[in-house]
Formats: structure tokens, C-alpha cells, sequence
């Protein structure tokens, strides 16, 4: 497997809409989800790469052993390109500082410029943080893209109709786009199989230049371009994982993206023996023979979301809605520094082919 990175320009305005509309506004994600990317890839090769929509395992969605390529959300880049992730549930951040309060401290005693401890309670944080606020342990928001919004009124002539279907005189009312502006940029990062990499990067830009992405395309909407594309072999990055966690086996594992845990259709929205279970399974995938277990102490932090199966062969349409673990969820674990880099590398559960179950590593307890 090589990982391939580089950076997602908008070059028009992009609406990433999570399928909810908020009465006649829609509000865009402010990142790019993997499944967008998937959807806009995949969608491409079935019309006119037939053979490498096969090959590629592009539409697999439960065997991780035939998935060739694996997608992951485009969250925006912060000003000195380091790395954004979903701020974990766990962890409190100083009210006024910003510091980050250690576990079973319940206020900041960080010196202020006086040097009296500064005192103030934490709070939790949700949403995107650098990934740098760990070193550093203050709180780092990235630099979110600019948005917009433009109103459009639905045009009944032809054959462009308003949202929510035809009921009388719904559709003659005005409507809000939420947009992310031109020039916004976000870090682009997939896993694809070694034999397949030139042709997939070629088919990459070419779907981004044919089709584009997210809502409203045929008003000018969703053109991006893909820059700075370079790849790694997975091995190395996992090493290099590897050498950034301590030696301890004990870390924090933290959900960067929604986590898919199902048995049979049934969704679990927690972190028991399911999920080690999955978590086992990748690493046996890759190779790896050890495994994770639950700390003494596995602290969860749970909050439930709903991810969108996207079927690339019926249409590339919606197919199903699961419940799932939220962005931000966090549990204790037990595990070698390897396997943990391993489980970085790939995910966890079901579909981290469309960027689902992305996790990180936080080395010791949060
Ligand atoms: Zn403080």
C-alpha cells in the first residue's frame, strides 16, 4: 500500500451538504468527507474506466482485504500545514488560557504573567483542532475556510427544481446555499494499492476536473483541484507513527472521524468487545500479531452521529443511513506502539474506505 498526500484547492465554490437542510437553509460540512471524494472517483471509473471501477475494489464496502483504495475526510489546513483532527471528548481546555487541563485536575494551574496559577476551570471542545495542541497542550483551532451564502430562487421552467421534492408552492420559495469560498484548502490523504497508484492519481484529477464535488454542480459549484501529490509507502509512515508514540502501551484512541461498529445491521454506539474485535481484524489484515485490548480504566466518551452509505453502483446514490460514533469519541487502550501505528494507518469497523473510522493515537492517558 502507498499513502498519498497533498492539497484539495477549491477553485469554485464548494456546498458539502450532510443530506440535512435546516427549513430552506443549507448548511455546508466545513471539510471534505472521504465518501465525497469516493463517491466522486468512483462515479468516474464506472462511466469510463470500467476495468479499474473493478480492479480497484472501489465499491467493496465491508472486505477490508478488497479494498485497494482508502479515502479519507479533508479536513482545512492550518496556516503551518500541521495536521487538524476532531478535539477529543476527554479532554477539558482552560476557559481563559487555553491550556489543557490534566485529567483529575479540575482547574488550570498554569502561571499567568504574574506567575500566580491562572485558575480557571476547562471546558471540553468540539469540533476540528490541531493536531499540534498536544505538543504544545493549549488549545489550537485551525484556520476554518471562509463561507458564504447565496440565496437562489428555484427556476420552474426547465427542468432544475428547488430541494424537498414538489409540494405546492414549496417550490417557488427562495432557498439559502451555505458555500465554502474559492481558494480554500484542505489536506488530501488516501491509501491506495502500490500497482494501482499512477493510474488512480491520473484518474483523480481527471474525475475532479469532469465532475467535481458536492451539491449544486450544475450551477457552477464543486470544482477542486488536487496539488502537491506525493506518496510514501504505507510501512514508512507507520514507522514514523511508531517513533512518535512513547514506549508505553498505554494511549488514548481517538475517533477523527465517524466510527462504523456494526453486528449484523445492528449499530454499536460504544467501545466494548466489538470494538476490539474490529480493531483486531485490521491489525490481523495487515499483518501485525498483536492485539488491542480495553484499559482497567477505558474512560469512554461517546456522542452518536449518522453516516451515509453511498452506493456507487446503484447511481451513486444514498443507500442506507447508520447510526454510528461520533467525531471526538475517545476510549483507554492497551497496545504496542506498532499495532497503534497500524490502526492510525487504516481505521477501524465498517467503511474506511470512504474515510469512516479514522482514528489517532494520544501516547499515555488524556
Ligand atoms: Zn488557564
Amino acid at each position: 500500500m502507498k499513502f498519498i498526500e497533498g492539497i484539495i484547492t477549491a477553485t469554485s465554490s464548494l456546498h458539502l451538504g450532510d443530506g440535512q437542510s435546516r427549513g430552506t437553509f443549507l448548511p455546508t460540512l466545513q471539510y471534505i468527507p472521504g465518501r465525497t471524494l469516493r463517491g466522486m472517483l468512483g462515479y468516474y471509473l464506472f462511466r469510463y474506466k470500467k476495468d479499474l471501477f473493478v480492479k480497484s475494489g472501489i465499491d467493496e464496502e465491508n472486505d477490508i482485504g478488497k479494498m485497494k483504495i482508502l479515502f479519507r475526510n479533508a479536513y482545512p489546513v492550518t496556516r503551518d500545514g500541521s495536521k487538524t483532527v476532531a478535539a477529543p471528548l476527554s479532554v477539558r481546555w482552560c476557559k481563559k488560557c487555553g491550556n489543557l487541563i490534566p485529567k483529575n485536575h479540575s482547574e488550570c494551574e498554569v502561571p499567568d504573567e504574574n506567575g500566580r496559577p491562572c485558575l480557571h476551570e476547562g471546558k471540553k471542545h468540539s469540533g476540528l483542532i490541531s493536531r499540534n495542541s498536544f505538543s504544545i497542550r493549549k488549545l489550537e483551532r485551525p484556520e476554518m475556510p471562509d463561507r458564504s451564502i447565496e440565496t437562489k430562487c428555484p427556476i420552474t421552467r426547465d427542468r432544475h427544481s428547488s430541494l424537498g421534492g414538489r409540494e405546492q408552492g414549496f417550490d417557488l420559495s427562495p432557498y439559502h446555499i451555505e458555500s465554502i469560498d474559492l481558494g480554500a484548502k484542505f489536506s488530501f490523504r488516501m491509501l491506495v494499492d502500490a500497482d494501482l497508484e499512477k493510474e488512480i492519481i491520473e484518474s483523480l484529477k481527471e474525475a475532479a476536473a469532469v465532475g467535481g464535488i458536492g451539491g449544486f454542480r450544475s450551477r457552477g459549484y464543486g470544482l477542486i483541484t488536487f496539488e502537491d501529490l506525493r506518496s510514501t509507502s504505507l510501512n514508512d509512515v507507520i514507522r514514523e507513527g511508531e517513533s512518535l508514540l512513547s514506549r508505553s502501551n498505554k494511549a488514548t484512541l481517538v475517533a477523527t472521524a465517524p466510527m462504523i461498529l456494526r453486528n449484523g445491521n445492528v449499530s454499536r454506539i460504544g467501545f466494548d468487545g466489538l470494538f476490539v474485535q474490529r480493531a483486531n481484524e485490521v491489525l490481523q489484515f495487515a499483518g501485525i500479531h498483536e492485539n488491542i485490548a480495553l484499559s482497567g480504566n477505558s474512560d469512554p466518551h461517546v456522542t452518536q452521529v449518522i453516516a451515509r452509505g453511498w452506493s456507487l453502483k446503484y447511481g451513486n446514490t444514498l443507500s442506507e443511513l447508520i447510526p454510528c460514533i461520533g467525531m471526538g469519541s475517545s476510549v483507554n487502550v492497551t497496545a504496542a506502539p506498532h499495532a497503534l501505528a497500524t490502526l492510525e494507518a487504516y481505521g477501524i469497523g465498517e467503511k474506511i474506505n470512504y474515510g469512516y473510522g479514522e482514528i489517532y493515537v494520544l501516547p499515555g492517558m488524556m
